[in-house]
This record gives C-alpha cells, structure tokens and sequence, in this order.
C-alpha cells in the first residue's frame, strides 16, 4: 500500500509526495505538526498541513533568507530570526564569523524539539554559543527590542494562525524600531503565482516606512509555485550597490556573490507588483 502525503496549494491545486515514514505528528499548542519521510525530498517538516522544510530543497530557502542581507550590511554583529524554528536560517547565519549573536524567537517550541531530533541537517547550530534561542512571540519580541538589531529576518509561516500579524503594517513598522539607525530586514513573501496580493501588499507597506525596498526570487519546489520572493526593508544600504567582486565565496549550494544581484531582477508579472 502507498502512502503520500498531499500539500492542497490552493483550493484546487496542490502537489503530493509519496512517504515512507512518518517520524511525528503533534498537535501542539499553536499549529499541527509532522515530519514525514518522503522518497523524494527527504525528510519534510509540515505545519498546518504546509511545506515548511525538506531536507533536499532546504538550503535554497535557507540561503536566500540569510546571505542577501548579511552581505548587504557591512558589519551584522545582532541579527534576529523571527520564526525558523527548524533552525536553517540560523545555521547559515553561522557561516558569518563576524556575527556576534543571532537570536531566534519562535513561538512554538515544540518546532525547535522535533527539528533538532528529526532534522538534524538544519538544526544543527541551534546550540551554537553564537545563538540564542527563546520561545515567545515575535511580534512581541521586536516591540520589546527597540534599537537592538543590525538584521531582522523574518522565516515565519503563512500568514495564517500565529503568523498573521507577522504580515500586518504594524509589524513592519515594529520592525523598523527594533533595528539599528541603519539596519536592514528581510522577509519571506510567498509566491506570485497564488498569493500576488499578499506581495502587492506588503510591498506596498514596507514602502511607506523603509527608504530603500527591494524584493528578490529564488526557486523553491516544494513551496506553491516554485518561485519564491523575499522582501527586504533597509534604512541606509541597498543590496544592488554591493560590490560582489568583495562577497566571500562561502559553503553554499545556491546563493553566489553573482546571484546576489541577479536574483533582484524579477519577472515582469512580479516586478508589476511591486511597482
Ligand atoms: N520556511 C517556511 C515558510 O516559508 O513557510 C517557514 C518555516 S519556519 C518552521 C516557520 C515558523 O514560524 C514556525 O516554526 C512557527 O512556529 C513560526 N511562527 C509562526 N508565527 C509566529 C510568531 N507570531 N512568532 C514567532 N514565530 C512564529
């Protein structure tokens, strides 16, 4: 008997994967979660009946959250991670030696747990001394953190549950007064293809209270459609003014000095919303 597990994208449409295992399931004080073994992208932590996670597709994610902005300011010592309780973003964080700590604030333990035990390819430096990792909400984090951070990245879910007031104006506005004069923040914003006014929306939000916006894709497959953007609100550095000949080639598998600007050039149906 075969056994998948299917991810309903939009009311009519979704992708499905055949399992081998299922390692978890939880209802937890915040969201439903599993972990599955899947024959073709490994092991897959899902929330709310979503993709957040797979061991095969994880580092594009991953990578695109973290470097854009750590190789846009010129000098990330306190980055915070809003969400990413399944630690990828943080192990990328790690491979900046001059960040002094990155502070993660997931609301759901529980998260944190079952990726360190289940999967240990991407929570593997939630222990780093580098890190700190707290429990709480992360809009009530970066209103009690005014002025603390030089990158906010936000590796939250849908905005759907605890995460819908990670979308709102007011969030961004928070935000902004959690970083420093001249910090830079990223979020993750869902795909063009199903969620073009979400995009629309929080690219017209971010504008009003950041003076340079810029929005970036990568392509992730498990994730709805397959491309994916990323909003970054920055006071004082725009990441197209970098010179990438002075990036680092770091460990990566996806993100390069060349890709940092490359991936800002858009697709015209995204660039139309963004306008
Ligand atoms: N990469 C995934 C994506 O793009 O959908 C996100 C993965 S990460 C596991 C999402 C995390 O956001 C979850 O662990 C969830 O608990 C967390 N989260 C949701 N709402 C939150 C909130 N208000 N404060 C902090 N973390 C939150």
């Amino acid at each position: 008997m075969e056994l998948w597990y299917t991810e309903k994208q939009t009311d009519n449409y979704g992708i499905t994967a055949k399992i081998r295992e299922t390692l978890v399931t939880e209802k937890t004080d915040f969201q439903d979660l599993a972990i599955v073994d899947t024959v073709e992208f490994g092991r897959l932590l899902v929330l709310d009946g979503m993709v957040m996670t797979t061991e095969k597709d994880e580092f594009v994610y991953h990578e695109m959250v973290a470097h854009p902005a750590l190789y846009t300011h010129p000098n990330p010592k306190h980055v915070l991670v809003v969400g990413g309780g399944d630690g990828g973003v943080i192990r990328e964080i790690m491979k900046h030696p001059d960040v002094e700590k990155a502070v993660l604030v997931d609301i759901d333990g529980k998260v944190i747990e079952y990726s360190k035990k289940f999967l240990p390819s991407i929570a593997c430096e939630l222990d780093n001394p580098r890190v700190e990792v707290i429990v709480n909400d992360g809009y009530m984090h970066i209103h009690d953190h005014k002025n603390t951070y030089d990158v906010i990245m936000v590796d939250s879910t849908e905005p759907v549950g605890p995460a819908v007031e990670l979308f709102s104006r007011g969030f961004y506005q928070g935000i902004y007064e959690s970083l420093k004069e001249d910090g830079i923040f990223v979020a993750q914003t869902d795909n063009p293809w199903f969620k073009a006014e979400l995009i629309q929306n929080v690219n017209r939000d971010v504008k009003e209270i950041f003076p340079i916006v810029r929005v970036y894709c990568a392509n992730i497959p498990t994730y709805p459609s397959g491309l994916w953007t990323f909003t970054m609100g920055s006071k004082k550095y725009d990441p197209l003014q970098v010179d990438e000949t002075k990036i680092p080639d770091i460990d990566t598998k996806y993100y390069t000095p060349r890709l940092h600007k490359a991936a800002f050039a858009l697709p015209k149906f995204v660039e139309d919303l963004c306008k």
